[in-house]
């Protein structure tokens, strides 16, 4: 094994055992809730992006569609979900969160308090850097189709990065007219739009090229 491989296998384990870490947290807070991990991860889905068609819903799940409906279908049972005729297609049908389901949803959001606790011992130039790194690498799974896209700000129409050369907050978000830095840097934002295929290139060479030249 070369340094190199050495290196990536030791982030990677690090990487796996905070993950290991955030699911299990969640899914024993599942478990007291009467629900399956895969039920929590859809209500949650669901409660973040609104309804959703089951391919859709099973693409951000990461499961085939036999299983999503499955999923659905346990959690129609448990009155957390229903299925309502698309707005944009009276002959589709999409999954929404009834009044139940956006509960428990939402009592799932707040982060793990161990998380947030060892997050808590990064200083600021530490979160810009952590921040930084996840948005590259999660640009570049999904970029690669290992993952479904993402609402981050690198590949949205309003992001504007480096408009503010030298400054502390060298960013801006053209959607809420604000400059921000990179602690600031969404990986999931409600407000964010694709840039379209030029435009998400273009931003993109614009925030690599002037993080390597910081
Ligand atoms: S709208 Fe959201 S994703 Fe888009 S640039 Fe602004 S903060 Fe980032």
């Amino acid at each position: 094994m070369t340094q190199d491989q050495a290196d990536l296998r030791q982030i990677t384990f690090g990487l796996s055992r905070i993950a290991a870490f955030i699911r299990s947290t969640q899914w024993r807070a599942a478990e007291a809730l009467g629900l399956t991990p895969t039920q929590i991860d859809a209500l949650t889905l669901l409660r973040q992006r609104g309804s959703s068609r089951l391919l859709m819903l099973a693409n951000r799940l990461g499961v085939t569609q036999a299983t999503t409906s499955d999923v659905v279908a346990a959690l129609q049972r448990k009155d957390m979900v229903r299925k309502e005729t698309d707005p944009t297609d009276g002959r589709a049908v999409v999954i929404s969160l009834t009044a139940l389901g956006d509960d428990r949803a939402a009592q799932q959001e707040a982060p793990p308090q161990a998380l947030t606790d060892a997050l808590s011992v990064l200083d600021a130039g530490e979160h810009a850097v952590l921040r930084r790194s996840l948005v590259k690498m999660i640009r570049e799974l999904q970029v690669s189709g290992a993952i479904e896209p993402q609402r981050l700000c690198v590949t949205c129409r309003y992001f504007r990065p480096y408009a503010h050369p030298g400054s502390a907050q060298p960013h801006h978000c053209q959607f809420v007219d604000a400059a921000f830095g990179d602690t600031a840097l969404r990986t999931d934002c409600d407000d964010h739009e694709d840039a379209g295929d030029g435009e998400r290139e273009r931003q993109w060479r614009r925030f690599s090229d002037a993080s390597q030249a910081e």
